[in-house]
């Protein structure tokens, strides 16, 4: 026992003496690293640190500064520009990754949107678990672990006609890595009015496009790049845009047209013309349209296409030109979303009784097929996911132009419709979140499918989306 006693004093006193030699350490530690410190600064303040950037700066951009023409003079313009990013999805977490690489030195990163587990795919930059955070907290996280000597500024927020001049005034450059028409032309008119160029990308399925634009940046009607109402002066019928939801997109594919943002962002700063000027015009490269491919049967390709010059009669950034700071941001010359069709396919086209709620279907029809006609609309990837038991596929957008409209009552019935349903059988509808199933329901009564009120044709409310909510929390959703 005395022993034992005494093993326990001798420990005791050996973590003692760890404890204060520990202490003395870490006095010893705190104060060397105030000696290197003070040590550093007075270096600097004598002007014996005779280089343009620091130790570290050498260290982490030296592969990029020792390329032909890029050099310290290249790194300290990247150093000292600000660049924006719109939208941290497929194309801006990869092009924001490069570029915080490369040591810009104030990035900024708008997004409203939060992450999700189908953005993962291919949104690299964030995680599985920071699902739920907002994109620009997600994506600055990943950003300052690669980079930490980059100021990051997020704007957990869409942009908008009201808040585009107070963001982009702030920068040299922006990104547009968005993936909707409406702010796409937003960013273009903002960028025009404040002399800002534009790295505009996007990317659908496994396809993908580059412009750069209001490059070298030039006041409205002056020499300057085409902006995006020059080369796209109208916007795609509402009806024929494909989110990446609907469309699907191909990570890599997506992924590859963000790195090549970074790229020629970074291509920009280092030439200089990021700020407006006069440049000698054989420093500028002529406008091109890039076009990238990777289909899945096949090897990936690129192709460029030159494009012409400002347009003379462009809406924002010709001579005669009414577009303004202070009309964009009240309005009154330009509704953006209205401007692109206004939202896509309104939920609002058919009325309460011509519609059923997944619940109600699941409880009244569904399996009692020989009843009803069940038309599932959406495209065969989706169908081949998950489908309700006894539906038909027939995508909308294989009939939808390609059937009559009946002019003289007499329905019109096309080949994929069951021949031997009774008159009086319903026809229901469905598609993935209830807005095509809406306008197939439309065209089929256009087509007198209805036989003069006989039969009832409606959609499945909220589509498969709903039925997933409503009906099989199991069901996978695409
Ligand atoms: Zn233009």
């Amino acid at each position: 026992m005395e022993e034992l006693g005494s093993a326990v004093e001798l420990l005791r006193r050996r973590v003692e003496a760890a404890e204060k030699e520990l202490a003395d350490l870490k006095t010893q530690l705190a104060q060397a690293e105030k000696d290197a410190q003070d040590a550093k600064r007075k270096q600097t303040s004598n002007g014996t640190w005779k280089w343009p950037l620091q130790a570290q700066e050498y260290e982490r951009y030296g592969r990029q500064m020792i390329l032909p023409g890029f050099g310290v003079e290249g790194q300290l313009k990247l150093k000292n520009s600000r660049v924006l990013i719109v939208g941290a999805g497929g194309l801006g977490c990869p092009a924001a990754a490069y570029l915080a690489g490369a040591g810009v030195g104030t990035l900024g990163i708008v997004d409203g949107d939060t992450v999700e587990a189908s953005n993962l795919h291919r949104q690299i930059a964030h995680a599985t678990s920071r699902i739920g955070a907002t994109k620009a907290q997600s994506l600055s996280r990943y950003l300052y672990d690669l980079n930490p000597l980059v100021e990051y500024k997020l704007y957990e927020e869409h942009l908008t006609p009201q808040n585009a001049q107070d963001i982009v005034s702030q920068y040299d450059l922006v990104l547009d890595c968005t993936d909707n028409p409406a702010t796409r032309y937003l960013i273009s008119d903002i960028c025009v009015l404040l002399g800002k160029p534009l790295v505009s990308a996007s990317a659908l399925r496994t396809d993908g496009q580059l412009i750069v634009l209001n490059c070298p940046p030039a006041p409205q009607g002056a020499k300057g790049g085409p902006c995006y109402r020059c080369v796209f002066p109208r916007p795609p019928p509402a009806a024929s845009i494909l989110s990446c939801g609907e469309g699907g997109v191909l990570g890599p594919a997506v992924g590859t047209m963000g790195v090549l943002q970074a790229g020629e962002a970074i291509k920009i700063i280092v030439r200089g013309h990021h700020v407006q000027g006069d440049f000698p015009s054989e420093s500028i490269p002529p406008p091109s349209l890039l076009l990238f491919s990777t289909p899945l049967s096949g090897p990936p390709s690129l192709r460029t296409v030159r494009m012409r010059s400002r347009r003379t009669d462009c809406f924002a950034c010709s001579a005669s030109s009414n577009l303004t700071l202070e009309n964009m941001s009240d309005g009154s010359v330009m509704d953006y979303v209205q401007f692109c069709g206004g939202a896509p396919s309104p939920d609002t086209t058919l009325l309460a009784d011509e519609r059923i709620s997944a619940s109600e279907y699941a409880t009244r029809l569904a399996g009692v097929s020989k009843d009803h006609f069940l038309l599932d609309v959406r495209e065969p990837e989706h169908f081949a996911i998950a489908s309700l038991d006894g539906a038909v596929n027939v995508p909308f957008s294989k009939w939808e132009h390609a059937t009559k409209v009946s002019e003289d009552g007499v329905a019109i019935r096309p080949d994929w419709f069951p021949p031997t349903l009774p008159e009086d059988a319903p026809i229901y509808v469905v598609c993935r979140v209830g807005n095509d199933s809406q306008l197939a329901t439309r065209r089929l009564k256009d087509m007198g499918l209805d036989c003069d009120g006989k039969r009832f044709i409606g959609d499945i409310r909220g589509g498969m989306r709903a039925w997933k909510e409503e009906v099989d929390k199991t069901m996978p959703f695409t």
